[in-house]
């Protein structure tokens, strides 16, 4: 996909990462573009450290691949938990999720601050699961707090993005999550398994060349805009 310029024809920038599937098309079209890219992981929503560590172990071989620098952020799960306390029950789109994508993104751009990027931008908006819009929300709120950081609001998924995400997933044979991330996200999306008869999610065991189903990165099972039961 042909990408248009960063803000103010920036040739440096910090992409937030949220696993390999959902960055692999984006790292390939900024890279492409001739752009200086930095992928940046920074995820402590992700639950249980197993699947923190699959995802950005996946994210890293891939990154080293293409021959860019990963920067591997904390894993400071208890502050996440501390953010979203009293959200536990929201379904996905909540409030919830826009707390959990600012905190991404505020540590991001401080990371861009004090590292000389003037730009971050991420994938996470390029999951048809996402609300593109609450995400981008997040990434302009974080950067309008550090001053000379500005959030890159392309729409990744447009363009044909989301089916060359799919494509690099399974070149690549990246390991297919099954839930956005948290552990209420695999609380819902298993809840909802055992409603529908299916088998419970089972952490390491999918990959995409085994997949036989178009599915999107991220979040398998669920329909979109579908509101999950509350506990
Ligand atoms: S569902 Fe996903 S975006 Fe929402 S809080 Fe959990 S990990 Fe974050």
């Amino acid at each position: 996909m042909k990408v248009s310029l960063p803000p103010g024809g920036e040739k440096k920038v910090l992409l937030h990462s949220c696993c390999a599937p959902c960055s692999g098309s984006v790292i390939e079209d900024i890279h492409k573009a001739g752009i200086d890219l930095t992928v940046y992981f920074y995820n402590p929503n992700i639950h249980p450290q197993k699947e923190y560590l699959l995802r950005k172990d996946e994210n890293i071989r891939y990154a080293k691949k293409i021959g860019i620098p990963f920067i591997d952020a904390d894993y400071d799960a208890p502050r996440w938990y501390e953010l979203t306390k009293g959200h536990e029950l929201e379904p996905e789109r909540g409030e919830r999720c826009g707390l959990c994508f600012e905190m991404r993104f505020v540590r991001t751009a401080e990371y861009a601050s004090l590292n000389g990027f003037k730009v971050i931008t991420s994938c996470l908006g390029i999951s048809r699961w996402k609300d593109f819009d609450q995400v981008t929300r997040a990434g302009v709120k974080a950067a309008s707090l550090f001053p000379g950081v500005s959030y890159w609001e392309f729409n990744w998924r447009k363009n044909g993005g989301a089916n060359r995400m799919t494509e690099i997933s399974r070149a690549e044979n990246f390991y297919q999550q099954q839930y956005c991330g948290c552990a209420y996200s695999l609380r819902d999306t298993n809840a909802w398994r055992k409603k529908n008869g299916r088998e419970l999610i089972e952490i390491g065991k999918d990959y995409y060349a085994q997949e036989k189903t178009l599915e999107s990165p991220c979040f398998v099972g669920i329909s979109p805009l579908t509101s999950l039961p509350r506990f």
